[in-house]
């Protein structure tokens, strides 16, 4: 992983603090429910996890982007990214 940032604070016009608006923050500060990662093409649930940018340091890779992949629509050849 980078230590880069990539997003930054810029100077907007703060929104609104109206009753809509404090509903949305409450619902942003949930947690997330778990979900099953499930294949938007085929429906499959397997998947498969892959490394992009992998970077060789002292003959160890290190870094990379993962991501995962569907292994039956790999399987068909095609790359349907999941995450
Ligand atoms: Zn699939």
């Amino acid at each position: 992983m980078t230590d880069k940032h990539r997003f930054h604070v810029i100077h907007g016009t703060p929104t609104l603090d109206t009753s809509a608006e404090q509903v949305r923050k409450r619902v942003r500060a949930m947690p997330k429910p778990a979900y099953m990662v499930q294949c938007h093409r085929c429906g499959g649930r397997e998947v498969i996890e892959t490394k992009t940018g992998v970077m060789m340091k002292n003959g160890k890779p290190v870094g990379g982007t993962k991501q995962l992949l569907c292994v039956g629509c790999l399987l068909k050849g095609e790359r349907v990214l999941l995450v």
